[in-house]
Order: structure tokens, then sequence, then C-alpha cells
């Protein structure tokens, strides 16, 4: 069986991927020889200064937008942070109402809060259903004179969910071309890179956010689209870099990184797209039919094609993560970053599932390494994990 190299099976893809090889190999001159500051004008910092354009144009062929719309980010959260703030506060004086989801993640929605309590702005939280998927009568009804921004992920972190994004980019620019006014779209596509398009002009948005270490790239490094003519105010200012928009000394070999590994899951979406849903389909019929009051999460089709997320009625997630790893297999309770918080997950919450239900949740994110192997052995082991937990005695049955 082929396994990778901690004889693991990873399956939690949506929280982090390793760096592939081919793009350790172009980060590292940049790390060593070529450390020249991208600011300065002699020949090694220039040599910087040509990687981070080089880079820049990649990604706007993926993008298919201009290089001078892309600025570098430190991740999806510094991504999604500033396409709130920074439109937030150029556009204060047009008016203080921001529409995203109830199931955004909390690098959205804190921001959010941040300027609702702070700033005095409205925010209204779209509701979803239970499939994750938006409200767009509620974002009709909501959308004001007022508002400014809305701001839809791509596809959810934990459920996989995938949102009718060119939909509701219809619905907002209907409703600001009635009313003579511009609002802004935004979309946290952290989890789309090698499953979705992103494709800024077929998605109609001004804003998007992209997390490296999501799609084989490094960690602590992400990037954000802004549409040319988006008001913006910068959050990081200081310097001259990223054309006043986000100051400070770049991180080369990171953003040669982030094109390398962009570049290339773009190259292979449409083969591991076919190759990942159907072992993800694999995995999700396998545990349905074998593992009693198994509830699959989530949109059935409109769905990532490397999540599978299942609520295994009556037992804590946590244990069934604990007896997956003594059998080396990886796999998560929800968002990398709600999973150390006791507080059941607010997207679990979103969909209509109880407090028990939504604990007893476990999330299982494939990549493209994953194999039909890793599958088959783990359709073999959590059916016994499952049945081994449910059969023992429980503190509420006991009492
Ligand atoms: N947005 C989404 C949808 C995510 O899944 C994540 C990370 O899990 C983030 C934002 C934050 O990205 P980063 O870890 O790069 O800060």
């Amino acid at each position: 069986m082929e396994m990778n190299k901690q004889n693991l099976i990873y399956l939690d893809h949506a929280s982090t991927t390793y760096i592939r090889n081919e793009v350790y190999e172009v980060m590292k001159p940049y790390l060593t020889d070529d450390y020249g500051n991208p600011s300065s004008i002699y020949s090694i910092a220039q040599k910087s200064r040509y990687a981070i354009e080089h880079s820049r144009e990649q990604i706007s062929n993926v993008l298919n937008c201009r290089p001078s719309e892309i600025i570098f980010t430190s991740g999806g959260t510094e991504s999604d942070n500033t396409s709130i703030y920074s439109t937030a506060i150029a556009q204060m004086s047009k008016g203080k109402h921001i529409i995203t989801s109830s199931i955004e993640h909390h690098a959205i929605l804190n921001a959010c809060e941040f300027l609702e309590e702070n700033f005095d702005f409205s925010v209204s939280y779209l509701p979803v259903d239970n499939q994750g998927i938006v409200d767009l009568d509620s974002l009709r009804s909501q959308l004001t004179p007022e508002t400014t921004l809305v701001s839809i992920m791509l596809a959810n972190n934990e459920i996989g969910t995938i949102q009718p994004i060119n939909e509701i980019s219809k619905i907002v620019k209907a409703y600001a071309e009635n009313h003579n006014t511009t609002i802004l779209i935004h979309t946290d596509a952290v989890q789309a890179p090698g499953y979705l398009n992103l494709d800024v002009k077929e998605l109609d948005i001004d804003l998007l956010s992209l997390s490296s270490h999501k799609f084989y790239g490094p960690k602590g490094c992400g990037l954000l689209y802004i549409k040319r003519g988006t008001p913006f105010s910068p959050i990081y200012v200081g310097g001259n870099q990223e054309r006043q928009r986000r100051a400070g000394t770049e991180n080369v070999s990171g953003i040669v990184g982030t094109a390398k590994a962009l570049e290339l899951v773009e190259s292979e979406r449409i083969y591991y797209l076919e190759k990942t849903s159907n072992l993800r389909d694999r995995l999700i019929s396998g545990i349905l039919n074998t593992i009693e009051n198994a509830k699959l999460n989530g949109h059935l089709s409109n769905r990532l094609a490397n999540n599978a997320h299942f609520s295994f009625q009556g037992i804590e997630g946590e244990s069934i993560l604990l007896s997956l790893d003594l059998e080396g297999i990886a796999a998560s309770s929800g968002s990398a970053c709600t999973s150390a918080s006791l507080e059941p997950s607010h997207v679990l919450k979103a969909i209509g599932l109880t407090e028990e239900v939504a604990q007893s949740s476990v999330r299982m994110t494939l990549g493209k390494n994953t194999t039909k192997e890793e599958i088959d052995l783990v359709l073999d082991i959590l059916p016994k994990i499952i049945a081994r937990l449910r059969s023992m005695p429980t503190l509420s049955n006991v009492l």
C-alpha cells in the first residue's frame, strides 16, 4: 500500500497541505543566495524584485486579472481581514452596512464584529439552508442603499458547500444599479484552489482571498485580488510596497512558492477533480452503507470534491479522532481554527444540527496523493471504531 513518508493516512487537507517538491525547489534560492531586499537597487535586490513581479504575473494568469490587481499577504486571515477593513473604512462616508453569511470563517466574522462593536457598523449575517447554501431571498431583503460590501465564501471549510457566487453577484449588482450605487463583492476562496474555477471575471467579484498552505504552498503566505478602482484604505502602512496597499518587506520565497503552487494546482485541476471526487464518493457511500446513524453534512452535489463531513450520533467527534490517530489516520472535528475550542461549530449550528449531533462530527478532506487503498483502509477501520465507541458506557447511560 502506498503511504506517505510518515506512514500516515492524511485526511485533513482543508486544514493544511505539505509543500510539494517543485514549490520548495523554486523557493530555496530566495531563502539562501538571493536574499536581496526587493526595494533596493543593486543586482541581487533586483533579482528579488523580478521574482515578485514574475510571480504576480503567474497568478494573474490563473485569476484572469491584471498583475497589479494582486497583493501578497501573510495568508487567508490577513486577506479576509483586509477585505473587510480596507473597503469598509474607504467607503465609510457612503454607508456602514455589510452583508456576510453566518457560516463564514472567523477571519471574516470577527472582523465584521469588530466593526460593529467599535465603529458603529451594522452587519447582516445571512442564514443558510440545511445543506449550507446561503438564502438568496434574505440577501435580496437585506440589501440597503447603505450596503457597501457583500462577503460570501466560495466554498465552506467545514462542510464543503459551494455557494452560488454568480447568482449572488447578479443580485447585488442589479440592486446597486437600480439604486445608483456601488456594492463591492468579496469572496473567501481559501478552500477552492485545485477544485473550483478562480477566474475573477467569471466569478464577477471585486475581491478574492487565497492562502498558499491550502494548495501545497508555504504557510504564512497568501494573496488578495483587488479589482482595479476598488475603494481601499490600507491597513499595513509604513512603506511603499505593493503600491502602498500593504507595507512591509515582501516575503520573497513565500511569494515565489505561492505562484508556483497556484500555477501547478490550476494546471492539474481537471485531472484531480475527477480523481478526488471519485475517491470522496467511495468514502461517502462506504461510510453511509456500513455505519448506522451516520449522517453526511453539507450539500449532496454542490460540495468541494475533497470534502466528506459526517456526524456519528451518540459519540464525541474528538473520541473518534483520537481512535483514528492511533490507527495512523489524521482527520478533523471541524475547521482547524475551531477544533481547539469546546464550542460547537457555528457552521454546524447554522445548518440546524443540535449541539449533540454537531459534537459528533468528523471532517475528512482528501488531497492529491490520497489513494483508493487509503480510503479502503479507512472504510475498514472506521466502522470498527464507531462500533467500539458506541458500545462503551457513557456517563449519561451509567448514571
Ligand atoms: N478562510 C477559510 C475558508 C479557511 O479555511 C481558512 C483556514 O482554515 C482561512 C480563511 C484562514 O487562512 P490562514 O490559515 O491562511 O490564515
